[in-house]
């Protein structure tokens, strides 16, 4: 057992009811607490009313319960930080790493999500703008000369991205006045003492920007571990917006023994028919991190989930 608590965390976004995809998440995450003997947090990411659901945050929570993932502490909710998050965003702009950016959807798309800073420098006053991180600015503030951030997976391994190359300056308040997942993560994960994160290799892209923010705040970069995804027949991601399957309410236990098996743990199949409870009790005591695939491509998801 490590001489720090681990903290992990699960983070999900009230869009909708979890489905196989998100378990795979859930169940990862809290057994690599438990199994160093740590904590387990859930937090609820809804500072984006228009992708939000009504009454997905409650079944979320239903959900992790019915599959034995019993959180620690009390569930917290980012819609109730918003203003604290804006103390953060001016003590950035005091450092002057921010800037206003009135460009339009229509000439951003024309970006293909690479931001070209056009609007650095420009002194735009604060009206139906948003507000990007320049990352040139902060890595200079930082003391770092080189914009490309590498880090090391606990699953996947060795990654690098060029932030200038592969994001540009990116968002930390939209113009609808939102707050950004990229910023509200940073500032949650610190405020919660999270120690490791793991979660799905779909955010493995964000991690980079996130590392930058962490050290622009003074905070401390956790470890991370991105898990494959698991995908369709079609080969896409178990999404919404693909149609992933919500969780069926009934055969829990089916379900965690089919992550567990998903995620290369590989359980007994005297295992299957028990009770939640042991499958719970069997994964936290048998898990191991390193036999999960590092398979960027995603792994199929088991049939009829
Ligand atoms: N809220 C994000 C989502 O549901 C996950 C955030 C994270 O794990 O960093 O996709």
């Amino acid at each position: 057992m490590s001489s720090t608590l681990s903290i992990g965390r699960f983070a999900p976004s009230p869009s909708g009811p979890l489905h196989f995809g998100s378990l795979l998440a859930a169940l990862a995450s809290f057994l690599q607490a438990k199994h160093q003997g740590g904590k387990w947090l859930v937090r609820i990411e809804d500072i984006d009313p228009p992708r939000e659901i009504a009454g997905a945050s409650d079944i979320i929570l239903k959900q992790l319960d019915r599959h034995g993932l019993q959180w620690d502490d009390s569930v917290t909710y980012q819609s109730e930080k918003i203003p604290y998050y804006f103390d953060i965003l001016d003590h950035l702009k005091d450092q002057h790493l921010t800037y206003h950016c009135n460009c339009t959807r229509k000439r951003l798309n024309h970006l293909d999500s690479v931001y070209d800073g056009k609007c650095h420098k420009l002194n735009l006053q604060a009206e139906n703008t948003a507000i990007r991180l320049s990352i040139n600015d902060s890595l200079k503030a930082v003391g770092l000369n080189d914009d490309t951030i590498r880090f090391s997976d606990g699953i996947m391994g060795n990654y690098t991205q060029s932030l200038n190359q592969s994001v540009g300056d990116f968002i930390l308040r939209r113009r609808d006045g939102l707050i950004s997942y990229q910023l509200a993560v940073v500032i949650d994960d610190h405020l919660q003492g999270v120690t490791e994160i793991i979660r799905g290799a779909d955010l493995i892209d964000s991690t980079p920007r996130q590392l930058l923010l962490q050290q622009c705040l003074g905070y401390t970069t956790p470890t991370y571990g991105h898990i494959p995804l698991a995908i369709n027949n079609l080969g896409q991601k178990l999404s919404k917006q693909h149609h992933a399957k919500q969780l069926p309410q009934t055969n829990e236990q089916e379900q965690l023994w089919l992550a567990l098996d998903w995620l290369k743990q590989r359980p007994p199949s005297e295992l299957r028919h028990t009770s939640v409870n042991e499958i719970i009790t069997w994964g936290i005591t048998h898990w191991d991190m390193s036999t999960i695939p590092n398979i960027a491509a995603g792994i199929a998801a088991p049939k009829n989930i």
